[in-house]
């Protein structure tokens, strides 16, 4: 199994248009030691000819031209990118569906929850499905696996399978329409399997509990939430605002941390995505870094290419 980091940062991207933060303003300077970021993306293939998103970053259209894999091979319109599956309806997941709207047939793999966000709600989204042959949209349940099909229901050899993360769905979904969705379908951690490997892919953790750690150590890598260094980061920054764990995310350090509480898992490689602009790991000259490395964790970068 092929899987390419299209883009590692969290919503925004680094540098982030408005964030005049000390890494922000660094790599505008050019001083920056450490790579800017666009906002996460990965793609996952079993025979490196049909492709599947995982999410659908805001920066996906920038991401499928930086990426020649992904372009069109034959005919007036082609794409390789066989469907998309969703992990939430984060806008940073979804607002790449989006770029997608050219009338091209794909799969959208998501939670019946997030599905009806998407297409009853959000009528932008109806663009998807205007033509004869639309984007197949199919309904995932947690515990259960499905094949990741091209839209001509051929195999693609990969497995998906998800499983709840946290019950919280974004900001812009009304509370009437909250209380109708079903709570375990917000937040979906999700494994992909091929040729017997495993990958497992969690760009929000909203709490790391001994449930979570046991599915972990099964896998062969593991993209994992790296989106704060400290709880506290982002009140540091802009002097208010929410905490790490309030957005949905456990940071790194700290006793209750990622790295500390990841510290026990053998198996998997383990590598951090969905990196905030203003998380001092970034900076390869810091005293982060070097713990997060010598911790046995690399940082995740667009580009990164991991054969599985
Ligand atoms: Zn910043």
């Amino acid at each position: 199994m092929r899987i390419e980091i299209l883009g590692s940062a969290a919503g925004g991207g680094f540098p982030q248009w408005n964030c005049n933060c000390r890494n922000c303003q660094a790599v505008r300077t050019g001083a920056f030691q450490g790579k800017p970021r666009t906002q996460t993306q990965v793609a996952v293939s079993n025979d490196q000819l049909s492709w599947f998103l995982l999410n659908a970053s805001p920066d996906l259209r920038t991401q499928i031209e930086d990426s020649s894999f992904l372009h069109p091979r034959k005919g007036q319109r082609d794409s390789p990118i066989n469907g998309v599956l969703l992990t939430s309806g984060d806008i940073d997941q979804i607002a790449g569906l989006l770029s997608l709207r050219e009338l091209q047939p794909f799969r959208i793999y998501c939670t019946p929850s997030i599905r009806r966000i998407l297409q009853e709600d959000n009528s932008v989204f109806a663009m998807l499905n205007r033509a004869p042959r639309p984007v197949s949209w199919t309904e995932i349940q947690a515990s259960e696996s499905f094949p990741l099909l091209s839209p001509a229901a051929d195999d693609s050899g990969i497995c998906g399978s998800v499983f709840s993360l946290g019950s919280r769905y974004p900001a812009y979904v009304s509370p009437q329409r909250t209380g109708g969705l079903r709570s375990e379908e917000a937040l979906l951690g999700v494994v992909i399997e091929a040729s017997g490997r495993r990958l497992t892919y969690l760009p929000a953790v909203p709490v790391i509990d001994n449930a979570l750690l046991e599915r972990l150590e099964s896998a062969d890598l593991l993209l994992f939430d790296g989106t704060f260094w400290s709880d506290d980061e982002l009140i540091q920054v802009q002097g208010s605002g929410a905490t790490a764990r309030e957005m949905g995310h456990v940071p790194v350090s700290g006793a209750d941390g990622s790295l500390r509480k990841l510290a026990e898992l053998r198996h998997p490689r383990k590598m951090f995505v969905h990196i905030n602009n203003t998380n001092p790991m970034l900076d390869e000259s810091g005293p982060e870094y070097r713990e997060v490395r010598n911790a046995g964790w690399e940082i995740a970068e667009d580009g990164y290419r991991i054969e599985l």
